[in-house]
């Protein structure tokens, strides 16, 4: 049995996964690098251990000093959490070797599923659909070109290594294909030292579609339905919902068993996920899969009721499985938004700097993972995402409704925020209806960057004045005037107009 966790990863999840131990009554242990020195997860945690300076490379990717600080402080299992070491094999294969349970699945797994060329064949031989395309390397232009005249344009090169969005790109016209060749593995060898790609179909109107699994070593296996997460940029995902506003719940059936199928094929344990690409009509492709929990997993905890942690936990434990497919159902509705210190209006550009002021969103059907505090310095090494609030409610209008007024209450100062640009996707009519694709900002862009009439200064003046204003107007209540209250500041700001 698990007596003690080391969690090798920082910020928001880092807190996620201790939250959970705590309520197991397992001890923590965090890690930090020298420029987490004040993080939450060092405070949160039960003990907690210097590895190193802040590049990661040199603290939470150092695999050694990780191993050393788990023996010195008796933990005998770590959580890697999500990004860092958690896809990384050699790190599962070395606490095997120390006898540490890494929670998480296997290096054989992870080797099968992270490459992605690999992982295509794979699936082709469990009988789970894959984006059409090559099942081999492509290393020449002659071998490209070929191969994109039979696939047929528009294609997708990626990166076998991939992740994060990166070594990847679409190819439209023939004369493209030279560069893009190039751009996609010079980029993919920077990334993942691997320049290895390969051609697939681009789906066109394409929907990121995703399937939670869990399964235990006794070869059980349960997929917790789906992620809808085609609200993206640069590939990347900023809101994700669930249930998808796309799929029937025949397809989504089908759907879940090509995951379970999927997980089984490559002998998995622990939490994964299994991504599928989608075009309108619901034909589905499997694209990848990720070994690890996944940033956005906080959604199907609510909207399926499990805690997704403790089941890893009671996974690497060797505990069979404590449900069958047929017991998880989908209740309600959950949409989480990624809040990033960055600044919308200037290209996403991150805004690191000193947390001022933070008032979190509350209320019914709120939950707010994250971890700075008023008067933490975000740190310059590390990737900028502040937090994730996450909102269910029984349906998807009055979730997206709910996620308004918890966007309108977060208030951060100090440092520039996704949480305006979020605000204004809630509002957006494509996002409303359901009916959007990976394109969404894209063809959104005049709705979602609106320009407001002054800048971000001029903003937090007329911010502080009106609630002074307010303020003394609150002093005089006893009078018969009728108090008005500011008007709110996101709600202005789609106008174009403060107050
Ligand atoms: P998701 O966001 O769905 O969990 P991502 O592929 O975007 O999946 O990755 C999750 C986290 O892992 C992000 O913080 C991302 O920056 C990080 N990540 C993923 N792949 C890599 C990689 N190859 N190198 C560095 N960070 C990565
Ligand atoms: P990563 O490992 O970087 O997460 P993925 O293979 O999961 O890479 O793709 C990331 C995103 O890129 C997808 O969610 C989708 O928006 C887009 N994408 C990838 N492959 C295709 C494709 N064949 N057709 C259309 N879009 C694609
Ligand atoms: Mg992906």
């Amino acid at each position: 049995m698990i007596k003690k966790v080391l969690v090798a990863n920082r910020g928001e999840i880092a807190l996620r996964i201790m939250r959970s131990c705590r309520e197991m009554g397992i001890p923590t242990v965090a890690v930090y690098s020298d420029a987490d020195r004040s993080s939450m997860h060092v405070r949160y945690a039960d003990e907690a251990y210097h590895i190193g300076p802040a590049p990661s490379v040199e603290s939470y990717l150092n695999i050694d000093r990780i191993i050393e600080v788990a023996k010195k402080s008796k933990a005998d299992a770590i959580h890697p959490g999500y990004g860092f070491l958690s896809e990384n094999a050699a790190f599962s294969e070395r606490c095997k070797k120390e006898g540490i349970e890494f929670i998480g699945p296997n290096a054989d797994a992870i080797r099968q599923m992270g490459d992605k060329i690999t992982a295509r064949k794979t699936m082709i031989a469990a009988g789970v659909p894959v984006v059409p395309g090559t099942v081999d390397k492509i290393t020449d232009f002659d071998e490209a070109l070929k191969t994109i005249r039979e696939i047929g344009l528009p294609v997708m090169i990626k990166a076998s290594a991939g992740g994060g969005g990166k070594g990847m790109r679409l190819v439209k016209k023939e004369e493209e294909i030279e560069s893009s060749l190039r751009g996609a593995r010079s980029e993919a060898k920077a990334a993942f030292g691997d320049d290895s790609v390969y051609i697939e179909k681009y789906i066109e109107s394409p929907h990121h579609i995703e399937f939670q699994i869990l399964a235990d070593k006794h070869g059980n296996a349960v997929h917790l339905f789906e992620r809808e997460c085609s609200v993206q940029r640069r590939h990347q995902k900023v809101i994700e919902e669930t249930p998808s506003p796309l799929l029937t719940p025949a397809v989504r059936a089908e759907m879940g068993a090509h995951a379970v199928a999927a997980a089984k094929a490559c002998n998995y344990h622990g939490a994964g996920t299994i991504e599928f690409i989608a075009d309108d009509n619901q034909n589905y492709y499997f694209l990848e899969m990720n070994t690890r929990l996944q940033v956005e997993h906080p959604i199907t905890e609510r909207v399926v009721g499990v805690d997704l942690v403790k089941e890893m936990v009671n996974i690497a434990n060797g505990f069979e499985l404590p449900f069958k497919q047929e017991d998880l159902k989908q209740s309600g509705h959950a949409i989480e938004c990624r809040i990033y210190a960055e600044d919308p209006d200037r290209n996403f550009m991150p805004s690191p700097g000193t947390i001022r002021h933070i008032t979190e969103p509350l209320g019914l059907g709120v939950r707010h993972d994250g971890y700075v505090y008023e008067g933490y310095t975000i740190p310059i090494y590390y990737d900028p995402m502040i937090s994730k609030l996450i909102v269910w409610a029984k349906n998807r209008d009055e979730a997206i409704r709910r996620m308004s007024r918890a966007l309108e209450e977060y208030k951060i100062t100090g440092v520039k925020t996704s949480i305006p640009f979020l605000a204004r996707i809630m509002e957006a009519e494509a996002f409303k209806t359901g009916k959007y694709t990976t394109h969404f900002i894209e063809e959104n862009k005049d709705f979602l960057f609106a320009k407001p009439e002054c800048d971000g200064v001029c903003e937090d003046i007329v911010l502080i004045a009106s609630y002074l204003e307010y303020s003394a107007k609150l002093e005089k209540t006893r009078s018969s005037e009728p108090i008005v209250k500011p008007a709110s500041r996101w709600k202005d700001s789609q106008r174009g107009a403060f107050i």
